[in-house]
């Protein structure tokens, strides 16, 4: 079990902190935990669960303050991570460890622990990365905003802000699968599938989609696909030979306006294109 938290896991919505803790199988753990606080329980406030209930709520809540790590909880290891030192963070190789800030040089196999080489060495080939190259610039077919994982409405807002004003770079096709049909209705009265629209992408029913490649929505040959989903391992979007480039849901858009993978900082501060 890894549990999360100091502060910029605190200032994460909870859509954030579910996709931190769904990763957390990535590194080992079989379930990913953060305290409950502030947020959990407007967030919890707002389901339907609790609806009319201030009675019931008032209840759990008491429980739930209960089973917070207190001060004294001993852990087996800690680590610590300066949140303000990473960079936007895609996949280079084919599992999601296999990452790299977009702007930093991709590892030389050589590089990395002995027992992680030849892994490196098959997934490069795959994905035809360079070592020392990075991966911003790295061009792609298809941008993929979607899956349970990355497609929720704070995801989607923060989304739509990238591409508002932009259109999906001429060969990329754009997706935008919402992560649940909760999250489809509240985008929609937001107006967030116009803004997706304009921007030339499809707007879909929700669905897992291409985060497993399911039905139609597959890559075709070594396609390559941005995407916000949460897994990118070899044939994981329905073509042996496809390349899939895991990212933020930001930078899922940036990658669909420029057609390469773009540090999307860059892009929110360019003051010339229109917004
Ligand atoms: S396949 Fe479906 S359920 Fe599984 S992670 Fe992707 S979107 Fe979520």
């Amino acid at each position: 079990m890894y549990e999360y938290g100091g502060p910029a896991v605190e200032s994460l919505s909870m859509p954030g902190r579910m996709t931190l803790c769904n990763m957390s199988i990535e590194g080992g753990a079989r379930a990913g935990y953060v305290n409950p606080d502030e947020t959990t329980y407007d967030w919890l406030r707002d389901t339907d669960a609790f609806e009319d209930d201030a009675e019931q709520f008032a209840e759990r809540r008491q429980y739930w303050e209960s089973i917070r790590s207190g001060e004294d909880a001993t852990y087996d290891d800690v680590v610590t991570i300066d949140a303000d030192a990473i960079e936007p963070t895609v996949t280079w190789g084919t599992t999601p460890g296999h990452t790299v800030g977009v702007s930093e040089p991709v590892p030389a196999p050589e590089d990395l622990p002995p027992a992680d080489r030849a892994v490196a060495e098959r997934a490069q080939e795959h994905m035809g990365v360079e070592p020392g190259e990075p991966m911003a610039g790295f061009p792609v077919d298809v941008a993929f905003l979607g899956s349970c994982t990355n497609a929720r409405l704070p995801d989607l807002r923060a989304a739509a802000e990238i591409v508002e004003g932009r259109e999906v770079a001429d060969g990329v096709r754009g997706l935008v699968v919402p992560g649940s049909q909760r999250v489809k209705a509240a985008a929609e009265r937001e107006g967030l599938d116009a803004v997706f629209h304009d921007g030339g992408f499809e707007w879909r029913d929700a669905g897992c989609s291409m985060c497993l490649g399911m039905n139609d929505d597959q890559l075709e040959g070594d396609e390559v696909c941005a995407a916000s989903s949460n897994r990118n391992f070899v044939g994981r979007q329905g073509s042996a030979d496809g390349r899939t480039i895991l990212m933020s849901p930001e930078m899922v858009a940036a990658a669909a306006v420029t057609g390469e993978v773009t540090d999307v900082r860059n892009l929110a501060a360019t003051p010339e294109v229109a917004r």
